[in-house]
């Protein structure tokens, strides 16, 4: 019952020119944000000496406001990372992927190789071939003892695998990218939260019918039948059905395009 997730769109503009180019401006910006507060308590001769430096730096006052901006949307912590919560009975792992760029990070998401490291089954919501940014399943204990049907229930626990960014707080990121990443992070969990609720409702279903078997041999026979999860398989379709059909970040639903992923 394990299944993957196709990434919905990818975008090839690779961003680092500018990031050198603002990690120069920033530093140079400090030097101009001092002088200006000097400039604002003190003598008209001040202002103007902090104006002739930001002239020769820039070649016009005006200069100071967009590279006052680029500071401003410096990352320095925050707002924090997304950190996804825990999901009952729910193993929740992490792949790395890096960056300083929405590109960059795209770049990563699609080289997850989620479905090299676990195993994957085909989703009919995912492309052919599609890549993943994230996995969910469930998988139950390897065995267990039948002693009344009533009291028999195998062991279930479900596993959610989700990318995980740690920029570093002076590593030049840019306080949109996080705000975007937190999004992106929070659809992600929401889609594959959803996914472990629509397994663990199923899977309760299961077991009380089977805790009304007759007999063990009953219960073994209904765990082994290779269609006995069909009905869950079904469902978390349906899930991706509603997606396709009505396709909301708040429902785990990335829009082709939504914030630049
Ligand atoms: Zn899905």
């Amino acid at each position: 019952m394990a299944e993957f997730e196709g990434a919905l769109s990818r975008r090839t503009a690779p961003d680092r020119l500018r990031v050198a180019i603002l990690n120069t401006c920033a530093r140079l910006l400090i030097l101009v944000v001092m002088a200006t507060a000097t400039a604002c308590g003190s003598s008209p001769s001040g202002y103007r000496s902090s104006g002739t430096l930001i002239d020769s730096a820039y070649g016009g006052r005006v200069a100071i406001y967009p590279q006052a901006e680029i500071l401003r949307e410096r990352w320095f912590g925050s707002p924090a990372l997304f950190s996804p919560p825990a999901i009952a009975n729910t193993d929740i792992e992490f792949f790395t992927v890096t960056g300083t760029t929405q590109a960059e990070l795209i770049d990563g998401l699609n080289h997850s190789n989620l479905c090299t490291t676990y195993q994957c089954l085909p989703d009919p919501a995912a492309p052919a071939g599609g890549i993943a940014w994230a996995i969910g399943g469930g998988f139950s204990s390897p065995g267990y003892y039948c002693y009344s049907p009533a009291t028999t229930t195998p062991a279930f626990r479900f596993l959610v695998v989700l990318p995980r960014w740690s920029p570093t707080v002076y590593g030049g990121v840019k306080i949109p990218l996080v705000e975007k990443w937190n999004a992106l992070e929070q659809v992600i969990y929401t889609h594959e939260a959803t996914h472990v609720a629509i397994a663990a409702q199923d899977l309760a279903q299961l077991i009380d019918y089977s805790h009304n078997l007759a007999s063990c041999q009953a219960v073994i026979n209904f765990w082994a039948n290779p269609s006995v999860f069909d009905s869950l398989n079904a469902d978390q379709n349906a899930f991706h059905a509603r997606l396709r059909a009505d396709c909301r970040p708040e429902i785990g639903c990335i829009p082709p395009g939504w914030m630049g992923w």
